[in-house]
């Protein structure tokens, strides 16, 4: 018996809603990763079970990796049709928001989202929501929010309607928000989920190799030229600072969710808790930063790269040059050099 951890007057609205709705919208945050293409597709796959209009959506397109992932195919990316995206949105009763806490992080469907009539649920696990849905459960505590989905089910007695495609969309976000359960992974309720979703019929061995250990030739090519030729250590502070400049990225090929994992690889190294990537984007650099134990990154990100997330993942994007990006690094460093 998992531990209660959802407040009932929550729950029990919740419960109202999606009854009452026929038409659902579900939508995660741009640059999709296992958790937000895994939570969407559970919950979408449960409602059209008890007979419901469902439609997910993604602001941008997901990585072709998360391709098994069951319900990729029938997402619509708003970048691809923004008008399909944007009719759907209008037609819904309701919208369901999973795995992000502001509509910063929908980007350009975002006003869609503001406008729509539909009423609005935030189910997540990131830090301070935004207080733009009618209903919020957020709970950062839970490790991923495929994790607080379950949660979700079982507490409002759905988990009869569990098949094996929603269970291993529930695992895909379990597993891919924890490392493949080597970090914020202590918690014994976890592995009653697991062991339940593999009961329903999740190969896990299967899903942690699409996952996590399939690569083309190129991406590794990526992954590999980082870490050996653009990978800096800055012993005095403990960290590690990564930068792929576009020319870098087109030299390798590179495809959306090539360089998913890179800002983790550092922290292997026992002299590094804090790691920093930055990847040139057209107009904006993306940042991605990491750390070990108490090293809160995700202040860094607010302050420095308009960005936030959680202490130890956290990540932004820098509006401007990728020289100004890196002078603002350093000057962080700088910074933390006076405090120390
Ligand atoms: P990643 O480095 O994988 O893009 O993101 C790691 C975590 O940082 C995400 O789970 C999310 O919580 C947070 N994050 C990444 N980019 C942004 C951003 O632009 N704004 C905010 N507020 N959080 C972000
Ligand atoms: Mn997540």
């Amino acid at each position: 018996m998992l531990e209660q951890v959802l407040d009932s007057n929550k729950l029990k609205e919740l419960k109202s809603i999606l009854e009452e709705s026929k038409s659902v919208v579900l939508t995660c945050h741009m640059s999709p990763d296992g958790d937000a293409v895994g939570s969407t597709n559970a919950f979408g796959l449960l409602l059209r079970s008890m007979g419901k209009q469902t439609a997910v959506i993604t602001p941008d397109q997901a990585p072709y990796d998360l391709a098994f992932v069951p319900g990729f195919n029938e997402m619509t990316a708003y970048t691809r049709n923004p008008i399909k995206a944007e009719r759907l949105i209008s037609s819904a009763d309701l919208i369901l928001c999973l795995d992000y806490n502001g509509l910063k992080r929908v980007a350009q469907m975002a006003p869609f989202i503001r406008q729509s009539n539909a009423r609005k649920v935030l189910i997540d696990h990131h830090l301070h929501p935004e207080d733009f849905a009618d209903l919020v459960i957020s709970q950062p505590e839970q490790t991923s929010t495929c994790e607080l989905v379950y949660r979700v089910f079982d507490q409002l007695g759905y988990m009869d309607l569990v098949d094996t495609p929603i269970a291993e969309c529930l695992y895909t976000g379990m597993m891919t928000d924890t490392g493949n359960f080597s970090y914020n992974s202590n918690h014994p309720d976890i592995y009653l989920m697991v062991a339940e979703l593999v009961r329903r019929g999740v190969n896990k061995d299967r899903i942690y190799k699409l996952a996590c250990n399939t690569s083309s030739e190129s991406r590794m090519r990526l992954i590999g030229y980082a870490i050996a030729e653009k990978m800096e250590l800055y012993p005095e502070h403990k960290a590690s600072f990564i930068v792929l400049t576009r020319d870098d990225l087109d030299r390798f090929n590179y495809q959306s969710g090539d360089t998913e994992t890179l800002a983790n690889m550092p922290l292997a190294i026992p002299e590094v808790v804090w790691s920093t990537f930055f990847r040139q984007e057209n107009g904006y650099v993306k940042v991605s930063m990491r750390s070990e134990g108490n090293f809160a990154v995700n202040t860094f990100c607010s302050r420095y790269f308009n960005g936030g997330g959680h202490l130890n993942a956290a990540g932004g994007e820098f509006r401007g040059s990728m020289e100004e990006a890196i002078a603002t690094y350093h000057q962080l460093l700088n910074d933390l050099s006076k405090l120390q």
